[in-house]
């Protein structure tokens, strides 16, 4: 018989296993570069929406406060992987910076 703290530990490293196999699939599905600028160190890459979409994601598959988790974000790539990209940290802002600029005009 195992006890809550057991039972407790035994979930979470299935869902943190559950995590990287995901994560290993949207990485081979996106791959280790960014799209704009070429840059390819993995700790400042992130997955960047192609069409702008990530609050009407945050809205429909998010919690009340908007927060989409990791896991379901991964889902959500290899559902429609052709929405997504790699971008780099400093390309993402700068094109969050432009589709701003673009709604003021
Ligand atoms: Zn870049």
């Amino acid at each position: 018989m195992q006890t809550k703290e057991e039972k407790l530990a035994y979930v979470r490293a299935w869902n943190k296993r559950r995590k990287l196999i995901l994560k290993d699939k949207v990485d081979a599905l996106l791959g280790f570069v960014c799209k704009r600028c070429g840059f390819s160190d993995i700790r400042a890459l992130c997955i960047d929406h192609v069409y702008n979409d990530g609050a009407a994601m945050k809205r429909t598959i998010g919690n009340k406060c908007g927060y989409v988790s990791t896991v379901a974000l991964y889902r959500q790539v290899l559902r429609a992987p052709e929405r997504y990209q790699r971008l780099c940290w400093n390309c993402n802002w700068i094109k969050e910076f432009e589709r701003r600029n673009s709604i003021l005009k």
